[in-house]
C-alpha cells in the first residue's frame, strides 16, 4: 500500500508503527472495515477467515466485552459466544425476537424489572405473543401458569425492590421436565453470586449497565444461550433489529470489568454492614436484606447465592412521603437516582419511580409503602456511608 498524500486530509492516514504495543484496548469507532480485494471478502463470508465487516454486525470492542462475560458466566466455546447489545432491554428483546414465534407464550416472574414487565404485558400481545406472570418464589405457581404453547420461563433471582429470592432449583427442575426454556436475568445477582448455566438455565441475560460495567456511564446488555444454534439466532436477531452496542460504551464496560470482583465484594460487605446499622436506627421500621436472618427467604438465599447476598438493601422509613422527602434531601451526598450497581451508593423510591404504575393497593400488596427506600450500596468508606444515612434518618424523624 502506498502512503496517501499527506496533504490530502480526506484520506485516512496509516496507523503509526510501533514495535511495542499499547497495554489498554483501543476504541474502534469504525463503522466499516476494508478488504484488499473481493477474494479476501469471499474468504470472510465463507468462514475461511475471520474479519469484521460492518459495526452493526460486530466490532472489536463488543467482542472484548462479550468474551469477558462469556468467561464470567461459564459459556463454553462449543456453544458459540454471547451477544453484546446496546442495552439490557435490547438483550431481552433479542431473546423474544430471536427465539420465539407468533403464538408462543411466556411465563415470567411477577416482580421483574419494570420495563421487562411492560414489554411482556403491553408490547408482546400486539405482536401475537402472550405472557402470564407468576410468583417465582413458588415453583408450583410458576408450573400452574404453563400452557401447551409456553416456550420460555423468564425469572430474576432476586426481586426488585423487596429482594425476594426465586425458587431457582424448583423452577429449573420444572423447566426441564416440561421442556420449556429457562431464561435468567442475572443483572442483580451477577455471576459473582449465581451462575445460572450451572443450575439448569438455557439462556442468561444481563444489563451490563448496572454492576458489571459499574460506573453509570455505559448502557449495554448481554445475552447467551447454552446452545450454538440459539446463540446464532440471538446474534442474528440483535444484528437485524439493530441492537448494536456502541464501541465507546463497550470500551468503558471493559474497563469497568477490570475491577468488577473487587467492587462487588466491597459493595456486598458494605451492604451487609449498612443493613445491620439500619436495623438499629430509630425511624427505620424494617430492613430487607437477604443476608439477614429475619429476611423471609434467608435460608433459600444462603442455598442459592452461596453467601453472596449482594449489594441491594431495602428499608422502610417510619413515615410517609414527607418523611421520605426529608430523608432524601438530607442525604445530599448520596444520589437519589433510579438505577443500581454504580460504584457509589444510590437511593431509589419505588413508589414514585419503578412502581408508580401500580395502584396504591398493588404497592401495598408488595409491601411498598411511601417510606420504602431501596439502596444500591457502593464501595465508599462504610463508616462515612453509615454516618450519612444515620444523619439523614435522624433529620427525617425531626422533619
Ligand atoms: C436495568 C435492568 C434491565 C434493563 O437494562 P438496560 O441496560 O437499562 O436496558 C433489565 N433487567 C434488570 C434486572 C435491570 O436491573
Amino acid at each position: 500500500m502506498t502512503d496517501p498524500d499527506p496533504r490530502s486530509l480526506v484520506r485516512r492516514a496509516r496507523q503509526p508503527e510501533s514495535l511495542s504495543r499499547p497495554v489498554v484496548s483501543a476504541i474502534h469507532p469504525s463503522v466499516v472495515y476494508r478488504s484488499t480485494d473481493a477474494d479476501e471478502l469471499d474468504s470472510q463470508y465463507e468462514g475461511r477467515a475471520f474479519g469484521y465487516t460492518y459495526a452493526r454486525e460486530g466490532h472489536p470492542n463488543a467482542t472484548l466485552v462479550g468474551e469477558k462475560i462469556d468467561w464470567l458466566e461459564g459459556v463454553r466455546p462449543e456453544w458459540g459466544g454471547g451477544v453484546v447489545t446496546g442495552s439490557g432491554m435490547g438483550a431481552i428483546s433479542a431473546i423474544l425476537l430471536g427465539l420465539l414465534a407468533k403464538g408462543d407464550h411466556i411465563v415470567a416472574g411477577d416482580q421483574l424489572y419494570g420495563r421487562s414487565l411492560r414489554l411482556l404485558t403491553q408490547d408482546l400481545p400486539r405482536l401475537g405473543f402472550s405472557a402470564t406472570l407468576a410468583d417465582p418464589t413458588d415453583a408450583k405457581a410458576v408450573e400452574a401458569a404453563i400452557r401447551p404453547e409456553t416456550r420460555i420461563i423468564l425469572v430474576e433471582v432476586v426481586s426488585n425492590p423487596t429482594l425476594r429470592i426465586a425458587d431457582m432449583e424448583g423452577i429449573a427442575e420444572l423447566a426441564q421436565r416440561r421442556g420449556v426454556m429457562l431464561v435468567v436475568d442475572n443483572t442483580f445477582t451477577t455471576p459473582r453470586a449465581y451462575r445460572p448455566f450451572e443450575h439448569g438455565a438455557d439462556v442468561v441475560v444481563h444489563s451490563l449497565t448496572k454492576l458489571l460495567a459499574g460506573h453509570s456511564d455505559a448502557t449495554l446488555g448481554y445475552v447467551a444461550a447454552r446452545d450454538k444454534a440459539r446463540n446464532r439466532a440471538l446474534y442474528d436477531a440483535a444484528v437485524t433489529w439493530g441492537m448494536t452496542p456502541s464501541p465507546f460504551d463497550c470500551w468503558l464496560a471493559e474497563r469497568g470489568l477490570n475491577t468488577f470482583h473487587l467492587r462487588f465484594d466491597r459493595a456486598q460487605d458494605n451492604a451487609a454492614a449498612l443493613a445491620e446499622a439500619l436495623a438499629g436506627m430509630r425511624g427505620v421500621e424494617s430492613v430487607l436484606y437477604p443476608g439477614r436472618a429475619d429476611h423471609p427467604d434467608h435460608n433459600r438465599a444462603r442455598a442459592v447465592l452461596g453467601g453472596n447476598f449482594g449489594n441491594m438493601v431495602s428499608f422502610r422509613l417510619d413515615g410517609g412521603r414527607a418523611t421520605t422527602n426529608a430523608f432524601l434531601r438530607a442525604a445530599e451526598h448520596i444520589a437519589f437516582a433510579p438505577t443500581l450497581g454504580d460504584v457509589g451508593t444510590t437511593l431509589s423510591h419505588p413508589a414514585s419511580s419503578s412502581h408508580r404504575g401500580l395502584t396504591a393497593e398493588g404497592r401495598a400488596r408488595l409491601g411498598i409503602t411511601e417510606g420504602f427506600i431501596r439502596a444500591s450500596v457502593g464501595v465508599e468508606d462504610i463508616a462515612q456511608l453509615t454516618q450519612e444515612i444515620a444523619a439523614a434518618v435522624a433529620a427525617a424523624r425531626r422533619a
